[in-house]
């Protein structure tokens, strides 16, 4: 499938993990990609992957200014931006409750929920002057939708994300802007390696993945499959939707699995 030939796609956190696999599939699809991340040497990396012209921008999500630099360089570079996937999220503290401190708290929120936030308003507006419609999505998380007691900035960052996919969408959708979530479940990346280090040997994310109907991690690029549909006209009547793509774990009745 070729569904996003001459389109230009932002993608943020995509030097790793769920950004990099959505990069290289929405390039093999044939879009343009601006790659943002604050790890230069991992979007550089992405960017030589890439079977379509892109640009890396170094950039910290969380930063208002980053997000202007970001949307200014891809505009000088492809003279527009046509989807967005807006990605880059950290895990943060694992403290429980009471040990947690404001730092702890305020950094998770920075980058997944006030970088989400910028990231949004920048395509809004932009799509806004264009006034051609478009598409976003946002990686939000089954952690958006359940509780775990030692997540909490984490999972709490996640529930804003749906909030986030509902308003823009029902701002969006008068102008033709679509916006959209994937809710992934395990996917064994940099950022659940951290998860697992962590947290300790009793929460081996394979073991716990292979629990799970279809008895299996996630890869990156079950993700991205999912966040080209929703980024595509193949999703053309699908909005304020937060996808859930975690093998069902959500489905088990943990009460009588
Ligand atoms: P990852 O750590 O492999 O990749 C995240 C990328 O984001 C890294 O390249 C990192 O440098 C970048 N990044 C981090 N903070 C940034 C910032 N402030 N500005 C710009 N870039 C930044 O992690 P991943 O698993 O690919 O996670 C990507 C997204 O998927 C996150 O939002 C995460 O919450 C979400 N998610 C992941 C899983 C999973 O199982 N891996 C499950 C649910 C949701």
């Amino acid at each position: 499938m070729r569904r996003f030939e001459g389109a230009v796609a932002v993608v943020t956190g995509a030097g790793s993990g769920l950004g990099r696999a959505s990069a290289q599939r929405l390039a093999a699809e044939g879009a343009n990609v601006v790659a943002v991340d604050v790890n230069t040497d991992a979007v550089l990396d992405v960017v030589a992957s890439l079977p379509t012209p892109g640009i890396h921008v170094t950039a910290d999500v969380s930063d208002e200014d980053a997000v202007d630099a970001y949307m200014a360089a891809g505009i000088e570079a492809f003279g527009q931006i046509d989807l967005f996937h807006l990605n880059a999220g950290i895990f943060g503290s694992f403290a429980p409750i009471p040990d947690l401190t404001v730092d702890d708290f305020e950094r998770v929120m920075a980058v997944n929920v006030r970088g989400q936030f910028l990231g949004l308003r920048a395509a809004l507006r932009h799509y806004r002057d264009r006034d051609v419609g478009g598409s976003i999505v946002f990686t939000a998380s089954i952690a958006g939708h359940r509780g775990s007691a030692d997540l909490l900035p984490y999972q709490t960052s996640k529930h804003a994300v749906t909030g986030l996919v509902h308003g823009a969408a029902m701002y969006g959708g008068p102008l033709g802007v679509r916006v959209n979530g994937v809710a992934p479940g395990i996917v064994p990346t940099e950022l659940f390696a951290a998860a697992a280090t962590t947290r300790g040997g009793g929460n081996d994310m394979t073991a716990r993945a292979a629990t799970t109907p279809l008895r299996r991690a996630g890869t990156p690029e079950d993700i991205a499959g999912v966040v080209a549909f929703l980024l595509s006209d193949d999703a053309a009547y699908t909005t304020g939707e937060i996808v859930t793509a975690d093998g069902g774990a959500s489905i088990v009745n943990t009460v009588r699995p």
